[in-house]
């Protein structure tokens, strides 16, 4: 009998080892994991390790391998009943949320998760990311592509990674937990997408884009910066959008000349902008303050309460599949997989 469960392990900590240039991602994963779950794996459903090859620290992680992932989960799609993919915590944030657009609802589960320390080391946090990611694999159908991570189950698209130190890692800074995993498992079904949705498998091949390298750039804003920054994503042709990461509630320096001109001459290009807030919580609220206001009449969005890892994915996303500049200003606001919270905007 084939195995319930696929295990993508694409690198990251949780199945490094130590080399003598430091942690890097190591294959023979499939064994050590079977040494370290021990007598568990008897009340976890069975599983097959799949390596991506080259296995890499994700830090490395670029748009090609967010198709890449996706054509292994369509090939594989109809052989298992749940998805586990194993994951570098530094990027994860990024790719779950490009799944989770490239995707949409899900008929089967599709679990993400990681580690601090590497499996099998001391006091590795590994073991219990497995298991809970097993676990829910084949549980309650999660309609969303999904991090579990520390006992907490969280939507992809939600997550930021925030502590390079502790065990939580993660956290969803504008959303609920779709799940917490104590001594009992207790899932909010009433949280996930709309789980009604088309998630017919033959869809497939219309998911599969190709993402285009360096099509996003990102600007943070700063009491002055030097004006190169914003002229270099203005004469890189293979830059369509950017996000703008703004203070507060979305508020930008709108004394400033050069600033001024970079969203002038960033429409006049074509080049879509998002505004999204620096603030660790909350959203946008663009026009509440008249150092925001002039945004809306210079074509750029609203990012609302997505993350920054989201915005990027959805730009990244939507020029994938091909929309252009207009298009991208009429797509943006569709809450495609709660990116977004709803009621607030
Ligand atoms: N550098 C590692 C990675 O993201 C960190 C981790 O997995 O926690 O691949």
């Amino acid at each position: 009998m084939s195995a319930q469960v696929l295990v993508l392990y694409t690198g990251g900590t949780i199945g490094m080892v130590q080399t003598e240039q430091g942690l890097a991602p190591a294959s023979g994963l499939q064994e050590r994991i079977e040494i370290a779950l021990g007598m568990s794996l008897n009340t976890l459903p069975s599983f097959e390790v799949l390596e991506i090859s080259p296995l890499i620290d994700s830090a490395n992680i670029t748009p090609k391998h967010w198709t890449k992932l996706m054509s292994i989960l369509a090939t594989h799609w109809r052989d298992y009943d749940g998805f586990v993919i194993l994951h570098g915590t530094d990027t994860m944030a990024y790719t779950a949320s490009a799944l989770s657009f490239m995707l949409g609802a899900c008929a089967k589960n599709i679990i993400l998760t990681g580690s601090q320390i590497p499996l099998g080391m001391n006091r590795s946090d590994a073991t219990s990311n497995l298991q809970a990611a097993l676990s829910l694999a084949i549980s309650h159908r999660i309609a969303d592509v999904s991090l579990v991570f520390d006992g907490k189950l969280m939507r992809g698209n939600r997550i930021q990674k925030i502590s390079s130190g502790r065990f939580e890692a993660f956290h969803t800074p504008n959303d609920d937990l779709l799940g917490e995993l104590a001594i009992d498992m207790q899932l909010y079904p009433a949280r996930m997408i709309d789980s009604n949705r088309d998630t017919s498998d033959t869809r497939f091949e219309n998911k599969l884009v190709s993402f285009r390298e360096g099509a996003v750039g990102v600007i943070t804003l700063h009491p002055s910066q030097p004006t190169t920054i914003y002229q270099s994503l203005l004469d890189d042709d293979n830059c369509r959008a950017i996000v703008l990461l703004t203070y507060g509630a979305g508020n930008v320096p709108d004394q400033n000349p050069a600033f001024l001109s970079f969203l002038t001459e960033a429409m006049l290009r074509k080049k879509n902008i998002v505004n999204l807030t620096q603030c660790l919580h909350g959203g946008v609220s663009q026009g509440a303050y008249a150092a925001g206001s002039i945004l809306s009449s210079m074509n750029v969005l609203s990012g609302k309460d997505m993350t920054l890892e989201a915005a990027f994915c959805k730009l990244h996303w939507l020029i994938a599949t091909g929309e252009s500049y207009y298009g991208v200003l009429e797509k943006w606001n569709t809450n495609y997989c709660g990116e977004f919270t709803p009621q607030s905007y």
